[in-house]
């Protein structure tokens, strides 16, 4: 076929997500509690009498209102979009013009750098060193030297697991002129966020989503929080009508119940130490410590283990040879039926 092509993306691949249809999901860091079954009435109630052929609210008023009294914000701090992927994209499309850089720590989140090529910007990756540490003034000097547009942050870093300090935070947003974006997908089962400082510092973007604590991976409802003016400017670029009726008003339904995600947070972070403390006694595991709802391990009998789990109806997340993340496996922590059904797998493999 004679398309006419951008050749700058001919490197980008489409993304894998999962297909296969195992019983047990621990590969995409999803929350393995649903809610619907607590708060359906409440959300029926909410749809009913919609206008459903009406487009949906352009501005997600009532959902960003409900957002700001969340995160202790105004909605004028608020962007709503088709998922933070979307807003990963905003971001970007923003401030990033054909040749300009942009700096991630890797390994990642992979979208950063998709994104980033599809705008023609240059993705500038410095490496964690062998424990997944990230050096910061790597970042800093990374940035100063590329005049770097946006800093990406991600805070647990997905898949290591890795945590930032709120003091390395704000040396990366002072030391350097580049737009800080804190992805804080997961900081709900860390217990630790900057949102705070996303109205006092102008470069600061602080990226959430409703995808992980909140059991919403299927609505597609993430946000970003900062200041006015930055917000004003990305408001510019979003697409209208990015997030429909329904997942605004499902969004609605769930942060009007929190007690419900509340408690799953909490059987996902006591799942999480009870996981890490079965997989520390073997020898043959390397595993990460963990803030998030995922754990990374480390072992030479990887593709076994990735094998046997597929053979028991268990997911995970195989980094094969991905640079850094060789041998690595994400597991998400799941229900305390998957992950007994876990250690039993692992337990035959490495045992
Ligand atoms: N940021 C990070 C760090 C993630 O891991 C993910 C999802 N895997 C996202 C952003 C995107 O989440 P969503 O688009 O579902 O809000």
């Amino acid at each position: 076929m004679n398309l006419p092509t951008k050749d700058f993306l001919n490197n980008i691949k489409p993304y894998q997500a999962t297909k296969d249809n195992l019983a047990y999901r621990m590969d995409a860091n999803e929350n393995p509690y649903d809610l619907m079954e607590y708060l359906l009435e409440d959300f029926i109630e909410k749809i009913r009498g919609v206008a459903i052929n009406r487009y949906p609210d352009a501005d997600c008023e009532e959902l960003r209102k409900l957002l700001g009294i969340h995160n202790n914000t105004n909605r004028e701090n608020i962007i709503c979009g088709n998922g933070s992927d979307e807003i990963i994209q905003i971001i970007i499309n923003t401030f990033v013009g054909f040749g300009d850089a942009v700096i991630t720590h890797t390994p990642t989140f992979s979208m950063y750098k998709v994104f980033t090529t599809i705008a023609g910007g240059n993705n500038i990756e410095v490496p964690s060193d062998e424990e997944f540490n990230v050096n910061i003034q790597k970042i800093i000097s990374a940035a100063n030297a590329n005049q770097a547009k946006i800093i990406f942050i991600c805070n647990p870093n997905n898949p290591t697991g890795f945590c930032f300090s709120r003091n390395q935070i704000i040396n990366i947003i002072e030391q350097t002129n580049a737009i800080v974006v804190v992805d804080e997908a997961y900081s709900e089962f860390m217990d630790d966020s900057v949102v705070d400082l996303a109205t006092v510092y102008e470069k600061l973007i602080v990226l959430k989503t409703m995808s992980k604590a909140f059991a919403l991976a299927g609505a597609r409802i993430g946000y970003g929080i900062s200041n006015k003016e930055t917000i004003e400017r990305l408001n510019r670029v979003k697409p209208p009508y990015n997030l429909n009726t329904f997942s605004q008003l499902l969004g609605m339904t769930y942060l009007e119940n929190l007690s419900a995600i509340t408690e799953s947070i909490v059987k996902i972070k006591d799942q999480r130490e009870y996981l890490l403390h079965q997989l520390s006694v073997y020898e043959e595991i390397r595993t990460y410590p963990s803030k998030s709802n995922f754990i990374l391990i480390k072992t030479d009998k990887a593709s076994k283990l990735l094998q046997e789990s597929n053979e028991a109806g268990i997911a995970l997340r195989y980094f094969a040879n991905e640079s850094l993340l060789e041998n690595c496996i994400r597991i998400t922590v799941g229900s305390e039926e998957e992950n007994n059904r876990l250690i039993n797998v692992i337990k035959k493999v490495v045992g």
